[in-house]
């Protein structure tokens, strides 16, 4: 089975070795970012991440588009009943309105 990529591009497995963790280099891309190879397991890795000759759908390259959630986060004056979407208008917000005495 051929798979394409980056040319040159290395792959790598980590094997835990005791304490330690070691990277071992399983498979490499040629010159031309193709790599041949009948090793069964080495497949299946190669297979989620890169294109080969027999994969019939892309493979997930594409960015995942992350879907965070924002929530709006408010900050309450805690001397008032003010709110302010940042800690930077809140430390506004205090020196303008709660000044400390003894300045
Ligand atoms: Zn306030």
């Amino acid at each position: 089975m051929k798979f394409y990529s980056e040319p040159n591009m290395h792959i790598f497995k980590t094997v835990k070795s005791g304490i330690r963790k070691k990277r071992l280099l399983i498979a490499m891309f040629d010159n031309n970012g193709e790599l041949e190879t009948e090793d069964k397991s080495l497949i299946e890795k190669l297979k989620i991440h890169f294109k080969s000759n027999e994969s019939e759908i892309d493979p997930k390259t594409e960015p995942v588009e992350e879907h965070k959630k924002e929530v709006p986060q408010t900050i309450k004056c805690n001397k008032c009943d003010k709110t302010f979407g940042n800690k930077g208008l809140l430390m506004q917000h205090y020196k303008k309105s709660h000044p400390k005495k003894g300045k």
